[in-house]
């Protein structure tokens, strides 16, 4: 029975702004252009600094291994955006575990796997949660939901039974009458 009003299906609202700026949260060009221009400058400073203090050598030796250091950030970075992609799939787990802050606060930390449509699986561990987000309660192995890049928290394809909706920005389970969460204000997907 549907009991909230929506269709099943994924939301338009991804497209709004104030899911732009996460979406696009990987290494841009500017940001590359930047890192790089960082590194050639930090270089010639060190080469000058051995120019003048007579260890030429040295400070070739501490530019080779800073320069090394830095490729190996530079693809690091390149890569972890690559990899990074929207997909549909299916939960395949959700998991939760009560984990404690100086034995007095208590928090989720959850851990869900998804299983693409063209059958790998991706796993999101470490998510946490205040105790009353238990995404145990919310995403059933088997649900329909759409990875969006950027987000650990999956959109729910079909939301017409819930009575909650994932804020996929801050995690909070709103009431789904909302448009906006509950707790952070940006836009529901739904
Ligand atoms: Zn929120």
């Amino acid at each position: 029975m549907d009991n909230t009003g929506i269709k099943p299906g994924f939301s338009e609202k991804i497209n709004t702004p104030d899911f732009y700026k996460k979406n696009n949260q990987g290494f841009s060009k500017n940001q590359q252009i930047i890192f790089l221009a960082i590194d050639i400058i930090t270089l010639l400073g060190i080469i000058y600094y051995g120019y003048r203090t007579d260890d030429l050598k040295g400070a070739l030796l501490i530019s080779a291994m800073f320069f090394a250091v830095s490729l190996i950030f530079f693809f690091g970075l390149k890569n972890r955006q690559q990899n990074e992609v929207t997909y549909d799939g299916t939960i395949k787990y959700v998991e939760k575990q009560v984990e404690d802050y100086k034995k007095t606060k208590h928090y989720l930390r959850s851990l869900i796997i998804i299983t693409s449509d063209d059958g790998k699986d991706f796993a999101y561990s470490g998510i946490i949660s205040s105790l009353k987000n238990d995404y145990t309660t919310y995403y059933k192995e088997g649900d329909k939901v759409r990875h969006h890049n950027g987000f650990d928290l999956p959109e729910k394809y079909d939301k017409s039974n819930d009575e909650k909706v994932v804020c996929i920005l801050c995690g909070q389970l709103a009431d789904i009458e909302n448009d906006n969460c509950t707790a952070c204000g940006k836009i529901l997907l739904k």
